[in-house]
């Protein structure tokens, strides 16, 4: 089935967030531009590496699905995070960075999906989150993962890398 669904255990189906190959990839490439500006910490970083990794180039188109659940969370500083999301999301709707882009994304479907994404992440509950999602994420990176050694940009668009490079000039190669 070509597309991905982001998602959220027990939550009511319509709330799902189901999009095209496309749509997915400028959904992450808004999150990427975005959160790597207005991240901080490293926790912020990785949150924002993680979903960069939901990159279609590098590991298949339409395989990139997941729960929210699923983001590398830290259960100490989930309030922080979730507000940092918030506000990445509401600087996304507010189009900066969209000029980044080689293209332009199409506003009815891609404002929508950022406020949906928003509403999953503000249905997370603490006690909901596994107290080992974040340590086993980061096991299981390389030595040279950039989330183990200073969290390199790429020097185009100013985003975090992933072990992938970037999401933006992957998808740019790719078409
Ligand atoms: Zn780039």
């Amino acid at each position: 089935m070509m597309g991905n669904v982001i998602y959220l255990e027990g939550q009511p189906e319509h709330t799902a967030l189901s999009m095209s190959n496309g749509l997915t990839d400028t959904l992450i490439s808004a999150l990427l531009l975005n959160g790597s500006q207005l991240a901080k910490t490293d926790q912020e970083k990785r949150l924002i590496v993680w979903l960069a990794e939901k990159d279609q180039s590098a590991v298949g188109m339409g395989t990139v699905g997941f729960s929210v659940l699923d983001m590398p969370w830290d259960r100490n500083t989930l309030e922080q995070n979730r507000s940092f999301l918030r506000r990445t999301v509401e600087q996304a709707k507010m189009r900066r960075g969209w000029e980044l882009l080689d293209y332009q994304p199409s506003e009815e479907l891609l404002l929508p999906s950022l406020e949906k994404f928003l509403f999953l992440i503000a249905q997370l509950k603490q006690a909901d989150i596994q107290p080992d999602c974040l340590d086993a994420w980061l096991a299981e990176a390389a030595e040279n993962d950039p989330v183990r050694c200073g969290f390199p940009r790429c020097p185009k668009h100013h985003t975090l890398l992933t072990v992938f490079g970037c999401q933006i000039c992957n998808h740019e190669l790719f078409r």
